[in-house]
């Protein structure tokens, strides 16, 4: 990363704003600060080019906002490294985490956000990059997810006496109380979602309508938000009952819950891409087993319609890719598979597409109106790519085909290997007075 240039000059490009708005051919884009102050096909009234002015010529390219993906694990590790004993320490979920973002900028992904993560490390990153001590996409971060007996987070085959260890990317929640008292200390901790995680598979529903209620009232009375993994039809009801902010999957939703949630006004996230891989890659480097194959297959296309049925309704669908739940989906590799999926199999146009890798996705970032869209007073989150994605959205998961990326007016050194030049001051000790 370099010291912003006093102001940076995107010509020629052709843009495509992310408002949903058709392509702009020889724009210009200006960015002050950390702030687009200037766009236009022509030069207009702007104070003329300075010697001093920063230029990337973007003839033949096309200027994108920053992608945010709103499903994007990086403290969860589920593959062995040589020579690391323990791969689920907090120490080494935190150096991986660390690691990880870098890889996602690169791809060309300026915010993200984290449903859920081990220990508290998805909230310690994020604060090492809003504190310029690493490079790498905005945030949005929950911690554990809450889940209790025969949810998610205790799996079979292990028997719900034995309970989830501390290093679990989920912790039980049993009571009422027990929701409340863990969302009370995530919320101290700094987190700015919760996650609620009912079943695996949606074929049973594990958390009640009434705890969930409970999570949503405790959160919002923090200005945090709550997120459920719901695949069910009841746990996905319950949820849109209780006013969660956001249902990721959401795949057994039937029309009649839809009804429901798009009269709540809460987003989707189906985050088809997880199961895809599993399908189309096999898990973790290795081909499934037929029967888990088969289930997936079938769960996509239960997905597909889902989706469907819910944009008819108007239920906005938030783009995610669930990158770095498993060691196969590696970070920067998958961000923009999510967008091919919503072309190919749910009927989007490559537009509507991007505005769901983009502005779309903003609100859950808390950032509406300031990011995913370029335009005069947006934070300056720009990708320039070397194809057109409108004629080919897959160019999105080819980050290869990356020309440049700027995030909060910076262009990111992408052979910098997220090292940061040390501040001139160093940050100061904060000191604890007690008493
Ligand atoms: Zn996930």
């Amino acid at each position: 990363m370099t010291t912003p240039p006093a102001r940076l000059l995107i010509k020629n490009g052709t843009l495509i704003d992310g408002s949903g708005r058709g392509p702009v051919p020889n724009a210009l884009v200006v960015v002050e600060g950390n702030r687009i102050t200037h766009v236009s096909p022509r030069e207009g009234s702007m104070r003329p080019e300075s010697p001093d002015d920063k230029v990337i010529d973007a003839a033949g390219k096309f200027i994108l906002p920053g992608l945010i993906d709103a499903h994007c694990h990086i403290s969860l590790h589920q593959g062995a490294l040589p020579g690391v004993k323990y791969t689920s320490s907090a120490e080494f979920c935190t150096l991986w985490a660390a690691h990880g973002i870098g890889r996602v900028l690169r791809a060309g992904v300026t915010s993200i956000t984290v449903p859920g993560g081990k220990w508290f490390t998805d909230v310690t990153v994020r604060e090492a990059v809003e504190g310029g001590l690493l490079e790498g996409p905005r945030m949005v971060v929950a911690a554990r997810a809450l889940s209790n007996y025969g949810g998610i987070f205790d799996p079979d085959p292990y028997p719900a006496y034995e309970g989830t260890p501390n290093d679990a990317a989920g912790v039980l929640c049993n009571t009422r109380d027990e929701f409340i008292r863990e969302t009370r200390k995530q919320c101290k901790r700094g987190v700015d979602l919760i996650k609620i995680a009912d079943s695996i598979w949606g074929d049973i529903q594990t958390v009640a309508k009434d705890e969930i209620s409970a999570v949503v009232d405790e959160a919002h009375r923090h200005n945090v938000k709550v997120a459920i993994h719901s695949r069910g039809s009841t746990s996905t009801r319950a949820a849109a009952e209780a006013g969660v902010d956001l249902i990721y999957h959401g795949d057994w939703a039937s029309e009649a819950d839809l009804d429901i949630v798009a009269k709540a006004a809460i987003p989707i996230a189906p985050v088809l891409t997880s199961p895809w891989i599993g399908v189309e890659q096999g898990a973790a480097g290795r081909s499934l087993g037929e029967r888990a194959r088969d289930r997936l297959r079938a769960q996509l296309d239960t997905s597909f319609q889902m989706i469907r049925n819910a944009r008819d309704r108007g239920i906005p669908i938030l783009s995610g890719s669930d990158t770095g739940n498993a060691s196969a989906f590696t970070h920067g590799r998958w961000h923009g598979k999510e967008a091919k999926l919503f072309v190919r199999e749910i009927g989007m146009t490559p537009m509507e597409a991007i505005v769901a890798n983009t502005s779309g996705n903003a609100w859950l970032l808390n950032l509406d109106g300031e990011v995913g869209v370029i335009a005069p007073g947006k934070l300056a989150d720009i990708v320039i790519w070397d194809s057109d994605p409108i004629a080919d959205i897959a160019v999105l998961q080819r980050p290869a085909e990356i020309s440049r990326i700027i995030k909060d007016g910076r262009i990111v050194d992408r052979d910098a290997g997220g090292l940061l030049p040390l501040p001139e001051e160093p940050p100061r000790a904060r000191i604890f007075v007690s008493g």
